[in-house]
């Protein structure tokens, strides 16, 4: 199984050699969301680029986490079983949450 701690540190590493952004929150955040209109725009194109703009996000989510010494990867396997266990149940074809967690 692939180390997530180990690729959000190599993420981080190589955002220190470019010289990218270390310190602004808010400009990782903005840039989250331009990556996501870069997937959102390669998708509605159908452009073969489609899933390294959905890696872009996700690369760029992890650099944020390791900036702010959070550990993604735990907390996507975490968040993924808390998920499994949630139940649902369709209100006019739209899935509403049922249980507490
Ligand atoms: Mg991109």
């Amino acid at each position: 199984m692939i180390d997530l701690k180990k690729l959000q540190k190599e993420i981080y590493n190589n955002k220190v050699r470019q010289k990218f952004n270390l310190k602004d929150v808010d400009e990782e955040i903005c840039r989250i969301a331009e990556e996501l209109g870069e997937f959102s725009q390669a998708y509605h194109r159908k452009w073969p680029n489609m899933a390294e703009e959905l890696a872009d996000v996700i690369i760029t989510a992890f650099g944020l986490a390791e900036m702010m010494k959070l550990d993604l990867g735990n907390e996507v396997l975490k968040k993924v079983e808390k998920n499994k266990k949630r139940k649902y149940k369709k209100v006019n074809g739209v899935p509403i949450r049922i249980s507490e967690d």
